[in-house]
């Protein structure tokens, strides 16, 4: 890959990502690279191209190892929305590539040989797990100001701490990140989440880099112990008992969750607001996914979904066609089943098809055929 473009005359090297988690020691998910080479020159000498964005310069190579997203050196423009900068420019060198990237262990970049170029000073930054702005932090976050949270979502990912001032930075800086769209915001949250330190998450919005959305006040809730599946719930519940926000779906939706993760997120916080701990009927109430989120590790709940016992009408021995077939219609079979559910969660024994129809005739005596 390398080799190729330098054989060609150009210079070339692994930058940003791929580099930092390689000197970590992590595997690295994406390998992107960085070349004098304009994009019409990598597309003539590679034969598998995509032209991914050759606007700002990257073409995706397809090789053998993977798809890699080859980019010429280029030094951005001046920016005057706090989000994008107003144009890019091609230079011919990898320092100001390099310069105008985020942090410093994100401005490395590695050749051919393995040798690692580092004018910035990531390798110290990455040793002593530090998250450090390339540059003057203020005209940085000034520029864009989605590196504030990438910052902290990069903390909560490595284990690493904000350098001092790229951290005071952040705390004068944070009024711009209302101008960031929702979805970028709401990609950031969920990344911190999912990280091993979620804490990390409350620190967004404690530090005011979700205004828009949500403060938060007091210290973080231990997110940590939770499954990941189960912590934006958690979040909302936390940020709702503390009068943070309104309601956990408005939260999630001016995010701009997708509606299913909003519908489970709200509904396992609304299990957590019941106060209730019967989880049969917290099952039928919610669904099992979420109230598998909101108590993730309760034995007992494990216990009633491996029973078999029934918690929701799917579950009962007798279903709509057998009601229909006793002459049951429309709202009267609606409450039948119901009826029916209530009855086989106090007596999961009960749950058989001639003890429930005997159930459904009495019933049905008791009160006349149609009433
Ligand atoms: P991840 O593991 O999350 O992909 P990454 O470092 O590869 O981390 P990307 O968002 O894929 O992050 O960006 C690739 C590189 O582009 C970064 O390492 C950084 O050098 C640069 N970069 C990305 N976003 C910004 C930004 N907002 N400002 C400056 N440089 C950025
Ligand atoms: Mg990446």
């Amino acid at each position: 890959m390398l080799r190729r473009l330098r054989e060609a005359g150009y210079e070339a090297y692994f930058v940003g990502g791929c580099v930092r988690d390689s000197v970590l020691g992590r595997r690295a998910h994406d390998w992107d690279v960085a070349s004098a080479a304009s994009p019409a020159e990598v597309e003539r000498l590679f034969r598998h191209t995509a032209p991914t964005g050759a606007k700002h310069g990257t073409v995706t190579v397809l090789s053998a190892g993977g798809a890699v997203e080859v980019t010429a050196f280029r030094r951005e423009g001046p920016y005057s929305d706090h989000r994008r900068p107003d144009s890019v420019a091609f230079t011919g060198d990898l320092l100001s590539d390099l310069a105008r990237r985020d942090f410093t262990m994100n401005a490395m970049a590695m050749g051919e040989d393995g040798g690692i170029r580092d004018p910035f000073g990531g390798l110290g930054d990455v040793e002593r797990g530090l998250i450090r702005c390339v540059g003057e932090p203020r005209r940085r976050f000034g520029e864009d100001a989605l590196r504030m949270l990438r910052a902290l979502r990069f903390a909560a990912q490595l284990g690493f701490e904000l350098e001092g001032e790229t951290r005071r930075a952040i705390g004068e800086c944070a009024p711009l990140a209302a101008s960031l769209s929702a979805e970028r915001v709401r990609d950031e949250l969920v990344k911190t989440l999912r990280s091993p330190r979620p804490e990390l998450a409350w620190e967004l919005l404690s530090m005011g880099l979700m205004a828009r959305y949500a403060g938060a006040v007091g210290p973080a809730p231990p997110l940590s112990r939770l499954p990941q599946y189960a912590r934006l719930a958690h979040l909302c519940r936390e940020l709702e008992m503390r009068g943070c926000i309104g309601s956990a779906e408005e939260f999630l939706r001016a995010l701009r969750f997708d509606r299913r993760t909003v519908r489970a997120a709200t509904a396992a916080t609304a299990a957590l607001a019941s106060g209730s701990r019967d989880y049969k009927r917290l099952l039928r109430d919610y669904g099992r996914e979420a109230v598998l989120a909101a108590w993730p590790h309760s034995r007992e709940l494990r216990r009633v979904l491996a029973s078999g016992e029934c918690w929701s009408v799917d579950g009962l021995a007798l279903g709509g066609a057998e009601l229909l077939d006793m002459g049951l219609r429309g709202r009267e079979l609606g409450e039948a089943l119901s009826a029916l559910l209530e009855h086989v969660t106090d007596h999961p024994e009960d749950n058989r098809a001639d003890i429930l129809c005997k159930l459904i005739a009495e019933e049905r005596e008791r009160y006349g055929e149609n009433s």
